[in-house]
């Protein structure tokens, strides 16, 4: 890796003032790491730079045909003042899959994670201390292809960024949801699976639709029978059957217009250790209703790297209003998501070894 480093590396009293502020995506660390690949020359050596604006042709591929791929991942600080990756070979993986679904280059895992460790290592000052605090790591890729020709692009470049991240889970406040049956998020053979900004690019409007009905999230149903329960925004969604020991911790199934996210496979492990029963099943929004109105349906939570865990309350939709729980999180819903930050801070046994130290 060539390394340049910062000349104007914010000073540390100014730094700590910018962590203090909590918040997510507001101030980025010192550096980035850019690599470029192009067909003929494969994958240069990653650099390691100062964070700053870089400069496209505007005929570049991106601009045009969305072709862009991007991860979310985080590091932690440890009891010991050490930073730990929590699994981060999976968001490798993914990446690399991402790729391939959108006619990029898949970058070598060992790559990836050579660039993700570099970054944090240098900019390990810029890790919160706090549990619930993490430093929220971005690799994306662009598509560098300057021209309009419609064609997987020959050039592409890869950047990775991070951003202190505040702990903005708000316990007293449950996730409200809207169930668009107007828009649809991902059709088979299409790029739900990938991690794409067009993806998104594609649901804000359905994000809007839901803030006009007064809720902070939509939820998406399938696109074909508009009637399976899929994802919440850019989170996967889980509910709690029953109560106690007894209660089953069910999510809906992969079928490929899912985004496989790495914190909804952790807590089907994790819920398994506490002792729960897990299910993958299909889950439709008529189960939702009846098991909130017959109170099989006792909790109803969201998962995804930026926030680990946000409990659900109330779900509209164009067929009624639905509301769980007494709009206080749920126990079982707590207790995961607890046991999710002990391993992700240190604090309990990693079982799965799941945390990868920064070095
Ligand atoms: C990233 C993402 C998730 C959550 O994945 P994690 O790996 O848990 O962060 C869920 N749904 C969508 C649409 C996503 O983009």
């Amino acid at each position: 890796m060539k390394i340049s480093l910062n000349p104007n590396a914010v000073p540390a009293q100014k730094r700590e003032a910018l962590i203090a502020e909590g918040g997510f995506g507001k101030y980025y660390t010192d550096h980035m790491v850019v690599c470029d690949w192009s067909e003929s020359e494969g994958w240069s050596e990653p650099e390691l730079i100062p964070y700053g604006p870089i400069t496209l042709d505007p005929a570049t591929a991106v601009f045009h045909y969305g072709q862009e791929i991007f991860e979310g991942m985080k590091a932690y600080r440890q009891p010991d003042g050490s930073v730990a990756l929590f699994r981060p070979e999976a968001n490798a993986r993914r990446f690399a899959n991402s790729a391939k679904r959108l006619a990029l280059p898949e970058m070598p895992e060992e790559l990836f994670l050579e660039t993700v460790h570099a970054l944090v290592k240098q900019d390990i000052a810029w890790v919160p201390n706090q549990v619930g605090e993490s430093l929220y790591i971005r690799p994306f890729m662009i598509a560098t292809e300057v021209g309009l020709g419609v064609r997987p692009s020959n050039k592409a470049k890869y950047i990775l960024i991070a951003t202190p991240a505040g702990a903005y889970f708000d316990p007293s406040k449950p996730v409200s949801v809207w169930i668009s049956t107007e828009y649809v998020r991902a059709a088979q053979g299409g790029t739900g699976e990938a991690k794409c900004g067009g993806n998104y690019a594609a649901s804000l409007i359905a994000q809007k639709a839901a803030a006009a009905q007064g809720c902070d999230q939509v939820v998406w149903i399938d696109a074909k029978e508009r009637k399976w329960v899929e994802e919440m925004g850019g989170m996967n969604l889980y509910f709690v059957k029953g109560t106690g020991s007894d209660a089953r911790v069910v999510t809906p199934k992969l079928t490929g217009t899912l985004l496989p996210g790495i914190t909804r496979d952790s807590i089907l492990t994790a819920a398994q250790d506490l002792g729960y029963k897990t299910e993958e099943v299909m889950i439709s929004v008529d189960d939702w209703r009846d098991g909130i109105a017959s109170g099989e349906i006792t909790e109803i939570f969201a998962c995804g790297t930026a926030a680990v865990i946000s409990p659900v309350g109330q779900a509209k939709s164009a067929m009624g209003t639905w509301v769980t729980g007494d709009g206080k999180p749920g126990a079982i819903t707590m207790q995961i998501r607890n046991h999710m930050l002990a391993i992700q801070h240190g604090n309990t046994a990693d079982t799965h070894l799941w945390m990868k130290p920064v070095k």
